[in-house]
């Protein structure tokens, strides 16, 4: 691997924009705009222990860039959070709304604290403390936010019941991912990996390759990739040859089912020791043979290091930023068709967006016409790359920033911002 080249998701983010920006022509000042975060906050956030003690935990929520709407993104609480991984995943928001061509911004939020180490009513009252920090600069027209890593929908029902004490009025609008009965939207669960599958049926008609009993294998195992195995069987008739998680990973040629292994997980933790499969390390799952490879675990996965040993004809990056853009290099030239993070896993920001829809409306949809709704977006959004990626004889992810960074330009354009 270089080295050389930083790994930190922000200079990465930057460093993708810069290459559009060339190829755009954009223009100096609206590039220099989009490489920054227009607005960011740093709190702490003082907590009452079980014990009686109290901590301060750092927070920060990045309002990246709202020149086509209000901003939009989820909250993660992780020890080892940063503020320049909040940075990369607000920008990261701004060009995935744009992408799927959503009336709405980028933003992204994080509390540094360990919530396995947190008992519920902690965990409660770090959720409450981060609104009480930061609810006056949110808002349904402000800024959305939404769970991510280690945030739930019961976090988002504390911090919408924190947010409407403050407001003194019902405003479901302000958070999605909440919990059915406080607003949440049918067909959020899978949304993220309904969306990829929607992008992969695609890949496969511009690319003429019969999915239908096609290989894959999928990298992590967890919301995204649990159903993405689900829903890779059922839509698109994919055979699933090995799945992994943090612990490691299981092949076996003939199939697995995604019933069983998730039966298995249930009870043990993991996907490991899954009955008549072999086990694999993650590295040797990249690298497998097979038609369909999804990451859907973590970033830097694919870098230059193994980007040329990678034989499948797809990769669906469900998870963001799972490859380098030194490893994009390699698989452009290998001819590996890649559907790009912020387009495959644009799914569960588009499903947030019909929330925030329902919940203006006051009104619900059933689960059929959020599918129907979602494969229209995404179907749509996946040609717009395809389209533009042809035309420029570059590889999707950029096909994708040129796409969302012309939507964002010409808002801003239109704005008179620069
Ligand atoms: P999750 O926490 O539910 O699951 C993560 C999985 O990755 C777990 O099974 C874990 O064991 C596994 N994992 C961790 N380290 C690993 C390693 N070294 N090798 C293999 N597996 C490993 O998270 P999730 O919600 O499924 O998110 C996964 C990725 O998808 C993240 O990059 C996330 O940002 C992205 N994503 C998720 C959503 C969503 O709606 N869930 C939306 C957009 C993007």
């Amino acid at each position: 691997m270089s080295v050389q080249m930083s790994l930190n998701p922000f200079e990465i983010a930057q460093r993708q924009l810069d290459e559009a920006a060339k190829r755009l022509d954009l223009d100096p000042g609206v590039h220099e705009l989009l490489r920054w975060p227009m607005r960011e906050f740093h709190v702490r956030i003082p907590v009452r222990m079980d014990d009686g003690s109290v901590k301060v935990f750092p927070g920060y929520r990045v309002q990246y860039n709202w020149a086509r709407g209000p901003c939009k993104g989820g909250i993660r609480f992780h020890p080892e959070e940063t503020v320049d991984t909040v940075r990369a995943l607000a920008a990261w928001m701004t060009w995935k709304t744009a992408v799927v061509d959503l009336p709405l911004g980028g933003g992204k939020g994080g509390v540094v604290c360990n919530p396995k180490e947190l008992s519920a009513r902690e965990l409660e009252r770090v959720s409450r403390g981060y609104i009480r920090a930061l609810g006056h600069y949110l808002g349904p027209d402000v800024d959305v936010p939404a769970p991510d890593v280690y945030t739930n929908p019961q976090v988002m029902a504390w911090m919408l019941d924190e947010y409407e004490r403050m407001v003194g009025r019902s405003a479901p609008g302000v958070i999605t991912g909440k919990p059915l009965p406080l607003g949440g939207s049918a067909g959020r669960g899978d949304a993220t990996a309904r969306g990829g599958m929607y992008c992969v049926r695609e890949a496969g008609k511009v690319l003429g390759i019969d999915l239908k009993g096609a290989t894959a294998a999928i990298q992590g195992y967890g919301n995204a990739g649990q159903f993405a195995h689900t829903l890779g069987e059922e839509l698109l008739g994919l055979k699933v040859v090995a799945v992994s998680d943090s612990q490691g990973g299981i092949y076996n040629p003939n199939g697995l089912s995604a019933k069983e292994v998730m039966a298995h997980k249930e009870k043990t933790g993991s996907v490991k020791g899954f009955p008549g499969a072999k086990a694999i390390t993650n590295e040797e799952l990249l690298e497998l043979d097979v038609v369909v490879l999804f990451p859907a675990a973590l970033e830097n996965q694919i870098t230059a290091a193994n980007a040329g040993r990678i034989k499948a004809r797809i990769v669906a990056e469900l998870a963001n930023g799972p490859t380098t853009p030194e490893a994009d290099a390699v698989l452009f030239k290998n001819k590996v068709y890649v559907i790009p993070d912020f387009l495959c896993n644009a799914g569960g920001v588009t499903v947030s967006y019909f929330e925030q829809v329902q919940n203006a409306y006051n009104y619900y949809w059933d689960v059929a016409e959020v599918h129907e709704r979602l494969d229209r977006k995404m179907t749509t959004a996946f040609h717009a790359v395809h389209t533009m990626a042809q035309e420029h004889k570059v590889h999707n992810r950029v096909g994708a920033y040129l796409v969302s960074v012309q939507r964002v330009a010409e808002a801003v354009r239109l704005r008179g911002w620069a």
